[in-house]
């Protein structure tokens, strides 16, 4: 049974780079039939916040990123850990140390005069014929693991390739601290074990982390997941994806207007491919999805293609289900959706034209709301050639068939009668319906609204 895992820090909300991983964590999972977990990695008491973890939440269901299990909390298991400790001094693996914050800066300090590389001495840790020094009275050890001195701890990374590091480059971990709490890549250990987890799919950087995780997971006797460290995303310009970037958190680029399936898909393809295909289903990603083909380099962000594929998928899905998007968009400016124009009509006619849900609420609200065209627009296209036009139209207005081509023939009869070519009309009906100069085409646009909006509309601004 495959099991991946999903183990945020709940420090931020949910970055696109930790999306990215959580997808693939997840397709993995799916792929192979097997479970997805999502783990909280709460511990850092001075910087987890509730709201970051609700963000994690928010932003996995946005997506629609389902755990299998979980969520797990690490705060939550502390005693498991603790007892894991217990069990590994009781082994052996692990010791006390007492060697205090000062003493351990003096080393450090002694080694860095010397040229070397600063490390713990050993002072605590016990060796077969050496005796320890008699623990000071009072005085609160460190719990460590006693690492390998010898040999080399190595893995066969499925993005990085092997990798090696010699036993000696490793200090003993300290992995409780004097008021007993656990370290981070402790509980790190403890969790991937007991939960099972086959594939540790995660950011590259924890590739640091991995080796001492290796040495403890072995000293437990637990089986040693495959790993996968995904390089980082970086931003339109190169650099390190960050807040310079815009958006970094998934659920603004709900707020931007972006759809979860274009974001997925985006995110499907930073560091991932399957031949040409760019446009795809999360259950094709699914099916196709491997590790072996996630590309080590760093992946860059590309907006443009984002917004690309969004408009892709603005144009496939249904005009209700958009309508049911944009509607608390148009709510939260204040505008009230009223009953006509409806809504999925207005959204079936201008959703080909924009490239997220902003554009399409946009594009909505000049249908609900008082329009007051800007004078220098309406001077520019109410022409005196054009008048005679208009008030020819809005006569016919109130016979006409409602619907867009008899609107569109009413149209062509009066430019027809008034000798003008189509913009010279089309544009000021524009204008006085819209405010916009450009809009889909404006017999269909006219059809949209109530008859008696258009006349509303049309004689409001036109000059008596
Ligand atoms: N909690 C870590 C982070 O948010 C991830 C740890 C892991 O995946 O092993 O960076």
């Amino acid at each position: 049974m495959i099991r991946t895992r999903f183990a945020p820090s709940p420090t931020g909300f949910l970055h696109i780079g930790g999306a990215r991983t959580a997808l693939f964590a997840w397709a993995f999972a799916r792929h192979h039939g097997g479970q997805f977990i999502l783990r909280v990695e709460d511990t850092d008491v001075a910087r987890s916040t509730p709201e970051a973890v609700q963000g994690i939440l928010d932003g996995m269901n946005w997506l629609g990123l389902k755990p299998d299990e979980g969520p797990y909390y690490q705060m939550q298991r502390m005693p498991r850990y603790k007892e894991v400790i217990a069990q590994m001094l009781a082994a052996g693996t692990a010791y006390r140390c007492y060697t205090t914050p000062e003493e351990l800066e003096r080393m450090r300090e002694a080694q860095r005069a010397a040229g070397l590389k600063p490390r713990y001495d050993g002072t605590w840790r016990p060796e077969p014929g050496k005796t320890l020094p008699t623990p000071p009275t009072g005085a609160q050890p460190v719990v460590r693991f006693r690492n390998p001195v010898d040999g080399i701890v190595a893995w066969d990374d499925l993005v990085k390739g092997r990798i090696e590091i010699a036993n000696a480059e490793l200090d003993d971990l300290v992995i409780a601290r004097a008021d007993g709490t656990p370290t981070y890549n402790f509980c790190v250990v403890v969790d991937d074990w007991e939960m099972k987890i086959t594939h540790v799919i995660r950011g590259d950087d924890h590739v640091n982390n991995t080796p001492r995780q290796i040495n403890i997971l072995d000293a437990l006797g637990a089986q040693v997941p495959i790993y996968a460290h995904l390089s980082m995303i970086l931003g339109d310009d190169g650099q390190k994806l960050s807040k310079r970037h815009g958006a970094v958190s998934v659920m603004q680029y709900d707020d931007a207007g972006y759809l979860p399936e274009a974001v997925l898909n985006y995110l499907a393809r930073l560091g991932w491919s399957h031949g040409d295909d760019e446009v795809f289903t999360m259950e094709q990603f699914c099916a196709w999805f491997d590790l072996g083909h996630i590309t080590p380099s760093a992946a860059q962000f590309n907006t443009e293609k984002l917004n690309w594929l969004n408009a892709h998928y603005l144009k496939q899905t249904d005009n209700e289900r958009l309508a049911m998007l944009v509607r608390p968009r148009l709510e939260a400016r204040g505008v009230t959706v009223g009953a006509t124009p409806a809504l999925d009509a207005i959204i079936g006619l201008y959703k080909e034209r924009v490239s997220n849900l902003n554009e399409l609420a946009d594009a909505a609200e000049i249908f609900y709301i008082d329009l007051h065209p800007q004078a220098d627009v309406l001077a520019q296209h109410l022409t005196p050639e054009a008048l005679p036009a208009l008030a020819d139209f809005i006569a016919g207005v109130r016979e006409v068939a409602w619907e867009a081509p008899a609107i569109g023939a009413l149209i062509k009869a009066c430019i027809g009668r008034h000798g003008l070519k189509m913009p010279k009309l089309a544009m000021p009906l524009r204008v006085l319906l819209t405010g916009q100069a450009q809009t889909p085409s404006v017999d269909a646009v006219i059809a949209l609204f109530p008859r008696e909006m258009v006349l509303k509309r049309l004689t409001a601004a036109s000059p008596k």
